[in-house]
């Protein structure tokens, strides 16, 4: 037993999270064990498809083995979660991270869809002045298994028969800005070892970090949502300030340069504010600059928040400026907002000391 307890080469540091670790990992742990590398398939699918909460349930694993993963390994679980439900059937989760931050995530029921909105940060950094999670600024990244851990809480809340069909990186935080975790996530999500999730129900949404934007494309088949809300730089500098970095022309620019079939996939994303981009001359910029892209544009009422200036468009104002977009052949969608009444809307999400520490 003893020589068990020196970690061996290779070995995570004390007490890593085994859902953060890739197949390839895992075969190097099997191998430094001394097993087979099979066992490395053999756990994970205890991990991911059987939602194993210890090494100690792996019943076809060797003692030996288990001992060994157990000496460098927990396996992680959101430690609390608090949910309240919406007249609308929205669910929002509040998950406690070890050490004791917060986030959000949220079940949204659709007629044909249970859509999981996820977070990828702990606040943000991004600053966009129309979202409540920019208030919080950005305290921290989400591992790879804290990001899991929202589809874990999420599944305990279904009720027998429901099931999560989308996966939308909505929530809080920009996902694009935790680059390495989130690849390491969708890869998790979504290989045959992992959790199995079609990349096609899979979206993550971006303020518009170019050159991340890129990568993830070129790297995964996930869809992307890019969030534009302005069609001039003058008005995005000030809505969405990464734009003083990553310009309309240089955004629209990365994405005129997908391969086609990438490219039919983007959807934009546009909050409508009342007098501030929600004019018909702006919905006929839009269709300048979106349309030969080929993308998807998806109207968003804005939730406002308190203590701010912006209000939302009316509906009315909302459906002329979607029949401009579909004059100009566009698609576009509007986004009705789900879970107001309990904060759990677009843009809503702000966890900061809800549960005392
Ligand atoms: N950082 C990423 C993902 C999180 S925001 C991004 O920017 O895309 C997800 C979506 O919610 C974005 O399209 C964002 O513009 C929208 N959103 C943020 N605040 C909002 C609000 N107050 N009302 C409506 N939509 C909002």
């Amino acid at each position: 037993m003893n020589e068990n307890r020196e970690p061996l080469p290779g070995a995570a540091p004390a007490s890593a999270d085994f859902r953060d670790l890739t197949l390839v990992e895992v075969e190097q742990l099997v191998a430094n064990a001394g097993e087979r590398s099979y066992r490395a398939r053999q756990i994970l699918h205890w991990v991911h498809a059987r939602a194993a909460g210890s090494f100690d349930e792996m019943r076809d694993l060797p003692a030996s083995l288990r001992n060994y993963l157990k000496q460098s390994f927990t396996i992680g679980h959101p430690v609390s979660s608090f949910v309240s439900r919406s007249s609308d059937g929205t669910r929002k989760l509040l998950i406690r991270l070890d050490d004791a931050e917060e986030i959000e995530s949220v079940i949204i029921p659709t007629e044909k869809r249970m859509t999981l909105c996820m977070s990828s940060q702990v606040g943000c950094a991004m600053a966009c002045e129309f979202c409540a999670t920019a208030r919080m600024g950005l305290h921290r990244n989400l591992t790879s298994s804290e990001m899991l851990s929202q589809i874990l809480a999420a599944r305990r809340e279904l009720a027998v028969g429901e099931e999560l069909t989308n996966f939308v990186f909505m929530g809080m935080g920009e996902p694009l800005a935790n680059y390495p975790r989130l690849v390491r996530t969708l890869a998790i999500m979504t290989s045959e070892w992992g959790m199995g999730i079609s990349p096609r129900r899979i979206t993550v949404s971006t303020v518009g970090l170019v050159p991340m934007m890129e990568r993830l494309l070129s790297e995964t088949p996930v869809n992307l949502a890019v969030s534009l809300h302005a069609t001039t730089n003058e008005l995005r500098d000030r809505l969405a300030p990464i734009n003083k970095r990553y310009p309309l022309e240089v955004l629209l620019d990365a994405c005129r340069n997908l391969p086609i079939k990438r490219r039919s996939r983007i959807t934009f994303e546009y909050v409508m504010l009342a007098g501030v981009n929600d004019s018909i001359a702006d919905a006929r910029r839009l269709v300048k600059l979106i349309g030969p892209l080929r993308g998807k544009v998806n109207l968003i009422f804005y939730n406002p928040l308190p203590d701010s200036p912006l209000r939302t468009s009316s509906r009315a104002a909302v459906e002329d400026f979607q029949a401009i977009l579909k004059n100009g052949n566009l698609t576009a969608t509007i986004r009705e907002s789900r879970g107001l009444d309990i904060a759990a809307a677009c843009g809503q999400l702000y966890a900061e000391q809800h549960i005392p520490a």
